[in-house]
């Protein structure tokens, strides 16, 4: 059933926008997308830039990659180009390289409804309607209604440079909506990651989500449930590292969405009154944002130890409490916290382990005696663990005092350093009653 106002995916006559009347100039597309689209064609195949590339161009914004859509089979692109990987296995596509350039190219799939057949062999389903594979290949008609939202439906035609919009595609994008294809609910079944993407779009490109692909949204949050760590890892990333993290992350939070990507960061959100934890993520991805539009480097640790930090410092809190040390209760509450989140999104070491020193630094910044902040200062991590704790600062979670210390410990030369550098404590420490390490130490 489709609701008033929503996509029909019966037979429809597309819309096609001749090259004067749109802006799509090959100017502006990359040379490795007009590459390929024209070998595919030159060799007797349909290809078509389709996706994020032709909306972003129709919107004036620069494309973050470019999408071609063929009616070449995955094994008949890898034989016309020679830096060519087949990936994916709920999908089968091909990713071409120029240089730093990497285009996917799919084949054009049918979509369920119209695929005349139901061969559970190229096509399975879970119990609640999520699809795990679909490599049924059709035509560019059939490939149209198993996209997402209408305006990354629209389809550019390389050889007379005309875009045709089956769907409504290009009005939507005149009205900065984000409407789903075909039924809200049911497309949000089969691959609950289109809610995220329905948020990531509307933070990115300012659209407002259409009323009836938003209503199905608030209902089916807890099918995220279900997603694959490794892929949420990489929808979060892309979530909150497209440069629209502030924007994204409020709009999670609205639509309920947010806690089942961090849970445990939800959960310090809600504990805290006085509105800093919630101030400190805002400040962080504010910061991270800000970095991307100044064209400096942002790291998956920095942004995880962020995001984390809440629940990871609740928990050392608590730990302290019951009698580690500061640098005990920081490292094993970042283990557990590391722990519970990868249930949730993976957490590469490559960026949990530099998370965790970011997170145990802040520890040892409060060491400001004899040889340790010298030593601080050569940490690898030290350059990021001081944003870090410049953070905090800010968000009045530590006190100023420290942060200037660090601030002015930088910038002093050797001599400088010394004078400021209180000797180390000369009175014997009385040692503590050695403890057992706990148990339940992990690693993510
Ligand atoms: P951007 O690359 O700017 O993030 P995009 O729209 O190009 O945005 P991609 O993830 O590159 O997004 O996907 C390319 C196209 O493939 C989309 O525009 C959409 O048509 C289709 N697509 C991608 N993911 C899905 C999905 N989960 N369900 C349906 N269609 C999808
Ligand atoms: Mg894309």
């Amino acid at each position: 059933m489709t609701n008033q106002g929503d996509i029909d995916t019966g037979s429809v006559q597309p819309v096609t926008i001749p090259r004067p009347e749109h802006a799509i100039s090959r100017a502006s597309i990359s040379p490795g997308a007009l590459k390929v689209l024209y070998r595919l064609k030159d060799a007797g195949f349909h290809s078509y830039l389709v996706g994020g590339g032709v909306r972003d161009l129709l919107l004036g914004r620069e494309p973050k990659d470019f999408d071609v859509g063929t009616d070449a089979t995955p094994d008949e692109i890898k034989g016309l180009f020679r830096s060519c990987r087949l990936i994916g296995r709920r999908f089968r596509l091909a990713h071409v390289r120029y240089g730093h350039e990497v285009i996917e190219v799919a084949t054009f799939r049918a979509c369920l409804d119209s695929a005349a057949d139901d061969d559970d062999a190229v096509r399975a389903h879970s119990e609640d309607g999520r699809i795990l594979r679909d490599n049924v290949y059709g035509s560019l008609e059939d490939d149209v209604w198993r996209r997402d939202f209408t305006v990354n439906a629209l389809y550019y035609d390389i050889r007379d440079f005309s875009v045709i919009d089956y769907v409504g595609g290009l009005e939507d994008l005149k009205a900065g909506t984000l409407r789903l294809i075909g039924d809200p609910e049911q497309r949000y079944r089969e691959d609950p990651v289109r809610m995220l993407r329905a948020v990531r779009f509307a933070a990115k490109l300012g659209f407002r989500i259409h009323a009836h692909s938003e209503a199905a949204i608030y209902e089916l949050g807890h099918l995220l449930r279900d997603i694959p760590p490794a892929r949420l890892f990489e929808e979060i990333l892309k979530l909150f590292l497209g440069g629209c993290a502030v924007a994204t992350f409020e709009l999670l939070r609205h639509y309920n969405l947010f806690q089942y990507l961090f849970a445990m960061t939800e959960e310090a959100l809600g504990w805290e009154e006085q509105g800093f934890p919630i101030t400190f993520v805002l400040r962080a991805l504010e910061n991270t944002d800000q970095r991307l539009a100044e064209g400096k480097p942002v790291t998956p640790a920095f942004l995880f130890a962020a995001l984390l930090w809440e629940p990871m410092r609740l928990r050392a809190r608590e730990l302290h409490d019951q009698g580690a040390t500061p640098l005990e209760a920081s490292q094993l509450a970042g283990n557990q916290v590391t722990a519970e989140q990868v249930q949730v999104s993976s957490l590469p070491k490559r960026f949990s382990l530099p998370m965790r020193e970011i997170w145990n630094l802040q520890v040892r910044f409060e060491r400001r005696r004899g040889k340790a902040p010298y030593r601080l200062l050569e940490h690898p991590r030290f350059r990021a663990a001081y944003d870090f704790l410049l953070l905090r600062t800010e968000t009045g979670e530590q006190t100023a005092e420290l942060a200037e210390w660090w601030t002015e410990f930088q910038t002093l030369n050797a001599e400088q350093r010394d004078k400021l550098v209180a000797p180390a404590a000369t009175k014997k420490r009385r040692r503590r009653p050695r403890r057992r390490k706990p148990a339940n130490q992990v690693d993510g």
